[in-house]
């Protein structure tokens, strides 16, 4: 699952960033070994797994992970080519969310681009350039369909809602925020825009507004994402970066002397998960206690092919118990079984967040 961070030049993506890295190089587990230099992998923060682990007394604990890409150099006129600009927007088309930091912090000594901190200006000019993409996109399809049209009527309701998207983009806005049936959202979900991809406008304040989470930026912040349907997360940036550098149990305290109750990481993760409609399930055992991502409304064989290919091709049934159950056990599977906790579930059953699965098949 990626994530790519956007943003105007000196919003601090590069400091969220680097303080993603430095949380995800400690992220022991992580099961890949080469990470390429822009991409940035956080775990999941789950206590279950901890509590699993201690209760399997595993060997082994892995968490899930969120990957985040950092496609700086998004400037003004990146739809035009300008600076490495079509690389960039290439790069957002293949990830499944953006996340778009946003400079809500006053700092004399560090430069705005446009000289002044203004917010919905800032976001304006990032998703202009996504909008001017789309037109692209959009211009090509309504030749083409426009053209097929004559040997085909049945498209023209595909072109007329073609040209709605033109129209409406046209007036500066980003698809995302457009009314659309769940049929026309189908359609535009394949049309693959860049300003349908849902965002995160993670607004990047000083130390000083960290805690209270508030000051007149986040407000403009939080007006315009609410405008399209978005989430917005607070986040500091600096404090992330010095964060990034301590402990578990130092973060804790540190958290606590700046009266902060999460971390930006951790909040950025959540909304993450929630944007993207992701849910864990667990498989626990002695040799590893592990939390996997899939999508909301899989079904278990889905769930199985997460684990190995094997499982989702010859998947015969899962054993499945939810882990709030499980704990009511102590924990403890098979005095689970002995109450009929543990069900059998089949091909069709959709997995649930906190599912601990044990997965039967066929080699
Ligand atoms: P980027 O160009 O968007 O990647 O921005 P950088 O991460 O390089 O940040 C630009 C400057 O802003 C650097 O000097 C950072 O130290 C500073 N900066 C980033 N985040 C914050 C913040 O939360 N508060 C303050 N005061 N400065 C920040």
């Amino acid at each position: 699952m990626k994530l790519g961070i956007v943003g105007l030049p000196n919003v601090g993506k590069s400091t969220l960033f680097n303080a993603i890295t430095r949380a995800g190089a400690e992220a022991a587990n992580y099961p890949f070994c080469t990470i390429e230099p822009n991409v940035g992998v956080v775990t999941v923060p789950d206590e279950r797994i901890k509590v699993l682990h201690e209760v399997y007394n595993s060997k082994k604990t892995v968490y899930a992970t969120i990957e985040f890409y950092d496609i700086a150099g998004l400037v003004k006129g990146a739809s035009k080519g300008e600076g490495l600009g079509n690389k960039f927007l290439g790069h957002i088309r293949e990830v499944a969310a953006i996340v778009h930091v946003v400079r809500c912090f006053d700092d004399a000594n560090v430069v705005h681009v446009d000289g002044k901190i203004n917010p919905i200006s800032d976001i304006e000019t990032i998703n202009t350039e996504l909008i001017l993409s789309d037109m692209e996109v959009l211009e090509r399809r309504i030749q083409k369909t426009t053209k097929n049209l004559k040997g085909d009527r049945s498209l023209q309701k595909e072109l007329d809602l073609l040209k709605r998207i033109a129209e409406f983009l046209g007036e500066g806005k980003s698809a995302r925020a457009m009314d659309l049936t769940e049929e026309e959202a189908e359609f535009v979900k394949n049309l693959e825009l860049l300003s349908y991809k849902p965002v995160i406008y993670a607004a990047n304040v000083s130390e000083d507004d960290a805690a209270a989470e508030d000051n007149e930026y986040i407000r403009q912040v939080r007006d315009f994402a609410r405008s399209e349907g978005s989430d917005v997360i607070v986040v500091c940036a600096k404090i992330e970066a010095e964060m990034a550098e301590l402990e578990d149990d130092e973060k804790i305290m540190f958290l606590e002397e700046m009266g902060i109750n999460e971390s930006g990481l951790d909040k950025l993760v959540k909304a993450s998960y929630k944007l993207l409609d992701l849910i864990s399930f667990l498989t626990a055992g002695e040799p590893e206690v592990r939390a996997w991502t899939v999508k909301r409304g899989t079904k278990a064989p889905g769930a199985a092919g997460k684990i190995h290919t094997d499982f989702e091709k010859g998947f015969i049934r899962a054993e499945t118990i939810a882990y709030d159950k499980l704990m009511e056990c102590g924990g403890n599977l098979a005095t689970a079984k002995e109450k009929g906790l543990v069900r059998s579930e089949g091909k069709e059953y959709i997995v649930k967040d906190g599912d601990v699965m044990h997965f039967l098949f066929n080699v």
